[in-house]
């Protein structure tokens, strides 16, 4: 399985970790740094080498650098330059990616059923993505693009655990791997798949309640409700970078258009001095995000009170609602609920098996 790193720097310091590690064949005896230097890596420090086209790292190393968190990688490590900024390709067993990817995915969940249950889902996810990036020279990218990946900074024995209890299984529709999406907190109800990427439809991937009427499984995550107060000089100015509104339109007051099948907003209006602008609700909620860097809107799952010049989105839940609501399933483990219980709540029609 071969990672990339997203992160774009052209200097990494590289430590040697417990076990140690070789760099270019030879054994790294201390810290050293590699840099992209034109079309080729050098290292310098504890252990020189290069110019060369490629560095290879085996072993156990932590890496850091300008705006990278000091991460800890197994596995082999290779470098190459690409325009004066290093590509990094982390290639792991696939078991051990996933322990990494559900340290990341789970870190504040607590139960172990619901840690199997995030592995199943990783696995599942992992292996039906696995050729996202296949034209490039590696599986998957280490960003939410594909899946988290923070290296193995800190494996959890939880996360080690549960994808050794699950070993080889995966959540099968019709035999085949399913699309497991997965999200933090669904707010009392998932949401069909279509009414978040339109055009796109999965017969497991509809929207369920999650839990008793009025006790959400999921009503135990942190954050589950929210508030965000967004004035129009603010709107207007976000409407504008997002292309939503031309440079001389105010926002003047916001309301949804649609809903999909859970409650949430599907559609929402912009209303300015001329008309009406129509934006999906999941553009809104990733426009928002990325330009103005809130993690304020968390999800499409809001109502909108108005006021003079502002609107009020009430929420509850984070993130895009399909698939596994992560908190729900801590709380349906923390109710008794087994992980093959959980996995068939939120994946209707699906069932848990070694895929061969
Ligand atoms: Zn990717
Ligand atoms: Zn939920």
């Amino acid at each position: 399985m071969r990672v990339y790193s997203l992160h774009k720097t052209y200097s990494v310091t590289l430590s040697p970790a417990n076990g140690g590690a070789s760099a270019g064949g030879r054994p790294l005896g201390g810290q050293a740094r590699a840099r992209a230097r034109g079309s080729s890596v050098v290292l310098d420090g504890a252990l020189k080498a290069g110019p060369e086209k490629n560095l290879r790292v085996l072993g156990a190393v932590w890496l850091s650098g300008s705006g990278l968190p000091r991460r800890l990688y197994r596995g082999e490590l290779v470098f190459t330059s690409q325009k004066n900024l290093l590509r990094i390709i982390n290639t792991v067993p696939l078991e051990t990616y996933l322990a990494g990817v559900v340290t990341g995915e789970a870190g504040d969940l607590s139960h172990p059923e619901a840690y199997k249950a995030q592995a199943v889902t990783a696995r599942s996810y992992t292996v039906k993505h696995m050729n996202n990036h296949s034209g490039e020279g590696y599986n998957m990218c280490d960003s939410t693009h594909c899946q988290l990946y923070t290296g193995l900074g800190a494996p959890s024995a939880r996360a080690l655990a549960a994808s050794g209890a699950t070993r080889g299984e995966m959540l099968l529709y019709r035999g085949e791997p399913a699309a497991a999406f997965y999200h933090s907190v669904c707010g009392g109800r998932t949401e069909d798949m279509t009414f978040v990427w339109p055009y796109e439809y999965k017969p497991y991937l509809v929207s369920v309640r999650d839990g008793p009427p009025g006790r959400p499984y999921c009503s135990i995550a942190p954050g589950f409700a929210w508030k965000t107060k967004i004035y129009f000089t603010g709107l207007t100015r976000l409407g504008r970078r997002a292309g939503w509104l031309v440079p001389d339109e105010e926002a003047r007051g916001m309301r949804i258009s649609a809903w999909g099948a859970s409650g949430r907003a599907a559609e929402i209006e912009i209303y300015t001095q001329r008309r009406r602008v129509k934006v999906t609700a999941t553009d809104f909620y990733h426009g928002i995000g990325r330009r103005a860097g809130w993690q304020g809107v968390r999800s499409s799952y809001f109502k909108i009170l108005s006021g003079k010049d502002y609107v009020l989105l009430d929420g509850v839940g984070n993130g895009h609602g399909v698939g596994m609501c992560q908190w729900g399933a801590e709380g349906m483990a923390r109710k008794g609920f087994k992980y093959r219980d959980i996995l068939r709540h939120y994946y209707p029609g699906t069932e848990v098996r070694i895929h061969d």
